[in-house]
C-alpha cells in the first residue's frame, strides 16, 4: 500500500512539474507577444523635493495589461523577462515610452525628470547604449531629462558596469535603487560615481522602530552627500517619515503619501515645479 501511495505522489509531482513548465511557456509566449503593443503600460509615481514640496520628477513603473488576467505588477513578469532575455525589447519599449512622456510634459511647460528602471541583464546586453541613444533621439529628450535606475547587482557584472559608465558620459543620470538591500560596498560606491542614491523602503518603514535605523539612514544620507549624490527616500507613507527625512537632509522622496503610481492621464491636475 505504501509503495502504491508513493507512486501516486510521484505521479502527482510529475504532473505538477509538467503543468508548471507549460504555464511558464505560455507566460513567455504571451509576454513576447505583448512587447511592442499597448498591453505594456507605464504608470508614473511622483518624486517630491522635500524642501519645496514640489513634484520634481516621475518614476516610470511598467505594468502588463494581460488579456483575461488584469493589470499585472512588475514582480509577476520582470523576472521571467530577465531570464528569457525579453527584458531587452521590453526595456527598450519602456525607455522610449517614458522619454516620450517626459517630452509631452515639457510641451505642457512642466519640467519633470523621468526615471526609468533598467535591469542589469538589460544593461549588459550589447545593444543597450544604441537603444538608449535611439530612445533619446526619437523623442528629442535632452539626456539630462532622464535618469536610469539600477540596483546594486550591477556591481557583479562587468559589462553592465562598463555600459553604466558610458551612459553617464552621455549626460543621462544614474540612480542606485534599493540602496542598502543588495551588495552595498563602500569601495564600489567610492570608485563609481552615481548621481542619485535611493534609500530602500525597508529603511523608511523601520524609521520609527529604533534609533539604530534612524542612525543608519542618517549615515546613508551623509555618505551620499560626500559622494556628490542626491538622496531619494522610497516608500514614504506618513507625514512623520517625510518630516524626519527632510530634517535629516534627504533631498527627495517618493511614496504613497505623495502619490501612487498612476497613468500619465492622472497627472494632468498635479502641480509641479516650474
Ligand atoms: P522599485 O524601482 O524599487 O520601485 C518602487 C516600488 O515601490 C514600486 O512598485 C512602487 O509602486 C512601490 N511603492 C512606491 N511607493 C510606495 C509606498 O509608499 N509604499 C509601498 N509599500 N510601496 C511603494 P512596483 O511598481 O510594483 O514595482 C516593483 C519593482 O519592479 C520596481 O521596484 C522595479 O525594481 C521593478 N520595475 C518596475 N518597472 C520596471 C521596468 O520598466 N523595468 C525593470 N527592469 N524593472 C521594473
Ligand atoms: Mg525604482
Ligand atoms: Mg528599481
Ligand atoms: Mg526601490
Amino acid at each position: 500500500v505504501a509503495k502504491r501511495e508513493g507512486g501516486g505522489r510521484a505521479r502527482l509531482f510529475r504532473r505538477e512539474m509538467a503543468e508548471e513548465l507549460l504555464a511558464r511557456q505560455r507566460d513567455k509566449r504571451d509576454l513576447r507577444a505583448a512587447i511592442g503593443t499597448e498591453q505594456l503600460v507605464l504608470h508614473y509615481q511622483p518624486i517630491v523635493d522635500l524642501t519645496s514640496s514640489a513634484v520634481s520628477g516621475a518614476e516610470a513603473l511598467v505594468r502588463w495589461q494581460r488579456p483575461g488576467r488584469g493589470l499585472l505588477p512588475p514582480q509577476e513578469f520582470i523576472g521571467l523577462a530577465e531570464e528569457t532575455g525579453l527584458i531587452v525589447p521590453l526595456g527598450a519599449q519602456v525607455l522610449t515610452a517614458a522619454c516620450a512622456q517626459a517630452v509631452r510634459w515639457r510641451g505642457e511647460g512642466r519640467s519633470l525628470d523621468v526615471t526609468v528602471n533598467v535591469s542589469t541583464r538589460q544593461l549588459s546586453a550589447p545593444g543597450f547604449l544604441p537603444s538608449l541613444g535611439r530612445a533619446l533621439e526619437a523623442t528629442a529628450l535632452p539626456p539630462d531629462g532622464l535618469t536610469i535606475e539600477v540596483t546594486e547587482s550591477v556591481w557583479a557584472d562587468e559589462a553592465a558596469m562598463r555600459a553604466l559608465m558610458a551612459v553617464r558620459e552621455t549626460g543621462v543620470r544614474v540612480a542606485l535603487d534599493d540602496f542598502g538591500t543588495g551588495y552595498s560596498s563602500l569601495s564600489y560606491l567610492h570608485r563609481y560615481p552615481f548621481d542619485v542614491v535611493k534609500i530602500d523602503k525597508s529603511f523608511t518603514r523601520a524609521l520609527g522602530d529604533t534609533g539604530r535605523t534612524a542612525g543608519v539612514v542618517r549615515c546613508i544620507i551623509d555618505l551620499a552627500e560626500v559622494l556628490g549624490a542626491v538622496t531619494v527616500a522610497e516608500g514614504i507613507e506618513t507625514r512623520e517619515q517625510a518630516d524626519w527625512l527632510r530634517r535629516a537632509g534627504c533631498g527627495y522622496a517618493q511614496g504613497f503619501l505623495f502619490g501612487r503610481p498612476e497613468p500619465a492621464k492622472g497627472w494632468d491636475s498635479l502641480p509641479s515645479r516650474n
